[in-house]
């Protein structure tokens, strides 16, 4: 974790060779540091409190091992802790279930739910060798349903018609009868963003879940929401029992902050980055390498 945090932070350090522990008086200091990274990475503040006061607990009188200075192992002790918080390890797509596995695509208009459906179904095709139906419910935007259709095809997955004049509800009951009879082993489900949240498009998606009762149910967000981004995943949490979440436009600006903030507030673990506008701009999140960028 070559970076602007660590400088400091060894800086800051420097004063303190020679001590043993990390003591409640140096570790201010520090901590400050790490609050003012995590509030430019746009992390949201009240994640921002409950990680520092966990950061500081871990970090008071522990010893300080062989030769690490305090300084350097605080940067150790924070970096683990965004790791862990963000989700240790790898967490893939869950296909066990009896064929097909439903996944349903939940998120604000705009997010990337589209985009990530298509980029989704080559990743499962082309790893995972499985046979791939896409099906759209937004019946209130008809470009959505054919944007969904031409991202199908350069994904190379099947795409499964549906129309404005169509319920969701009787779109995803057509789609998984058209799935089970065809042998497909995944469907994908795309469904209405809007602008903000409102009741009516959280109570369709809370319906469309008990109908299709999805394997995942991944809420797929933008990394450049930065704050707001814990408004929206509270309210799909609530709404939704997520298993996953995909952080898309990772290929921004940001520092991915997001990440962080979304992951605490749903508990459910960060499965996949969007890095590109691209097909195959798809990539599988590593909490390790994020928690580098996130203290920037
Ligand atoms: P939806 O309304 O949630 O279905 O969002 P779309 O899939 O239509 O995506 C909205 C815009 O974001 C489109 O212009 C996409 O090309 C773009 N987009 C989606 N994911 C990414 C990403 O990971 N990186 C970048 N740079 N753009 C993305």
């Amino acid at each position: 974790m070559a970076s602007a945090l660590t400088d400091k932070l060894s800086r800051l350090a420097k004063e303190l060779r020679g001590q043993a522990r990390i003591t409640e008086a140096n570790v201010q200091d520090m901590l400050r540091e790490v609050r003012m990274a995590l509030l430019e990475a746009d992390v949201a503040l009240p994640v921002v409190r409950d990680f520092i006061a966990r950061v500081k607990e871990k970090a008071l009188g522990q010893e300080v091992l062989g030769s690490l200075s305090p300084g350097q192992a605080l940067v150790g002790i924070v970096h683990k802790e965004i790791a862990a918080t963000m989700g240790e390890g790898i967490s893939d797509i869950n296909l066990q279930a009896q064929p097909p596995a439903v996944i349903l695509m939940a998120g604000l208009q705009g997010a990337g739910k589209t985009t990530t459906t298509a980029k989704l179904a080559k990743l499962l095709i082309e790893k995972r060798k499985k046979k791939v139906l896409t099906v759209s419910g937004d019946v209130y935007r008809p470009a959505a349903i054919e944007q969904l259709k031409t991202v199908t095809q350069q994904a190379g997955a099947e795409w499964f018609p549906s129309s404005p004049d169509q319920k969701p509800l009787d779109i995803a009951r057509a789609a998984l009868d058209f799935a089970r009879k065809q042998y497909f082993d995944v469907l994908l489900v795309d469904t209405a963003g809007r602008l903000a949240i409102d009741e009516a498009l959280m109570n369709e998606i809370k319906e469309l879940h008990r109908e299709l009762k999805p394997v995942e149910t991944l809420f797929v967000v933008d990394a450049m929401q930065g704050q707001d981004a814990v408004n929206t995943a509270k309210a799909f949490k609530e709404a939704l029992p997520l298993t996953g979440i995909v952080l898309t436009k990772m290929d921004g600006d940001s520092r991915g902050g997001a990440a962080l903030s979304v992951r605490q507030v749903t508990g459910a673990p960060i499965k996949f980055a969007g890095v590109s506008e691209k097909i195959d701009g798809l990539e599988v999140f590593d909490a390790e390498r994020h928690a580098g960028r996130i203290l920037g």
